[in-house]
């Protein structure tokens, strides 16, 4: 399917995609056209996803006419590059926000193929170890956009799983976050399994609260350290939300839907690796059902800290797994490509289409 609106001035534009079905009702109206209507949009748009507005045939001419006087496009884009790493994993680069790009990655793994998607054209958190953080921030994803990277990709028929731990902090844009993840689970909708979608935080809680209450997805939690200065010294964010807090708040939220929580944890040698971090962590997880992903770090310049041997990764996940808490040790994935965790800058060369 073409993208037959995909030529439309942008500024003006507004994208019919990463609409929820209230928001499709709000746009038949302002364009006069019957409430049912919103049902047909969103069948054209998430069931059949037409790259068009004359692509929605059910709709009147005169119906399709208001919608482009009034602005309105499908609102779908082309990824802008491409790089594939020699594992498949694939890196595609987007237009973002505030002049920025971002980036997603699509990691076939066996049966599984997981998208991981930006939220945000840089971030706020300023976490030492990413290069997101290090560029600072520039704008906030709309729903539009978050849908697009799913559906822009060649691979989009195929994926199986959703990561939303690309750019940026899902919770510091939670209203566009929360409209895409109703867009992709709802019935109208694109009818994803929230079984099938993880949302990462660093911790931030008025917002993680939020997407527990109005979402089932499945949530990470971004730890590296249990120790608060230490974990301070590597996320500024531990300052306004200790981990400690989060974990109090996870400990009493009433998690009666089987979502699936987990902690991340990036290991660097000789700094969160040794046995005394992993009975912290322990003890910090403690009354929690929540599995921990050991993650290897992946060099960037100007951090001074090298990722932790596999032995030592080993030596901590069983040393956690001694202590009743499931850990593994994620596997790596496009690290040639810059496309593993931390690595995403939107600032890829890759071949242009
Ligand atoms: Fe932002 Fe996540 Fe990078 Fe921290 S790790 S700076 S929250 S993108």
């Amino acid at each position: 399917m073409g993208y037959s609106d995909a030529g439309m001035a942008k500024g003006e534009a507004k994208p019919l995609i990463g609409l929820t079905l209230d928001g499709l009702r709000r746009v038949a109206e302002v364009c006069g056209m019957p409430r049912c209507a919103a049902g047909q949009m969103a069948r054209w748009l998430y069931e059949k996803r037409v790259g068009g507005i004359d692509d929605m045939t059910d709709l009147s001419k005169e119906a399709r006419r208001r919608l482009k006087d009034e602005g309105y496009c499908v609102g779908r884009e082309f990824p802008l590059s491409e790089v594939r790493s020699a594992d498949c994993t694939a890196k595609y680069l987007f237009r973002g926000a505030g002049g920025r790009d971002v980036e997603s990655v699509f990691i076939p793994d066996h049966d599984r193929a997981t998208l991981c998607v930006s939220s945000q054209a840089g971030c706020k958190m300023g976490c030492k170890f990413c290069m997101t953080g290090r560029q600072g921030f520039h704008g906030d994803l709309t729903a539009a956009g978050i849908i697009n990277q799913i559906f822009a990709i060649p691979e989009s028929p195929t994926l199986t799983n959703l990561v939303f731990m690309g750019m940026g902090e899902p919770m510091d844009n939670i209203d566009e976050v929360l409209k895409a993840l109703e867009v992709l689970t709802a019935p109208w909708g694109l009818t994803w399994s929230p079984k099938r979608i993880t949302v990462s935080s660093i911790g931030k809680l008025d917002s993680l609260r939020r997407l527990l209450d109005e979402t089932k997805v499945h949530v990470a939690i971004s730890v590296h350290s249990p120790f608060p200065a230490e974990r301070e010294s590597l996320m500024p964010i531990e300052k306004a939300f200790p981990i400690t807090r989060v974990m109090e708040f996870l400990r009493g939220y009433d998690f009666a839907h089987q979502r699936r929580l987990s902690a991340e944890y990036i290991m660097w040698g000789g700094v969160n690796d040794d046995m005394r971090h992993a009975d912290a962590l322990g003890r910090l997880l403690r009354g929690l059902d929540c599995r921990v992903n050991l993650i290897r770090f992946h060099a960037i310049p100007d951090f001074e800290h090298q990722t932790a041997s596999t032995a030592v990764m080993e030596r901590f996940r069983d040393r956690l797994n001694e202590l009743g808490v499931t850990a593994t040790i994620r596997a790596s994935r496009g690290e040639d490509i810059e496309a593993a965790c931390g690595m995403l800058s939107g600032e890829s060369a890759g071949e242009t289409h």
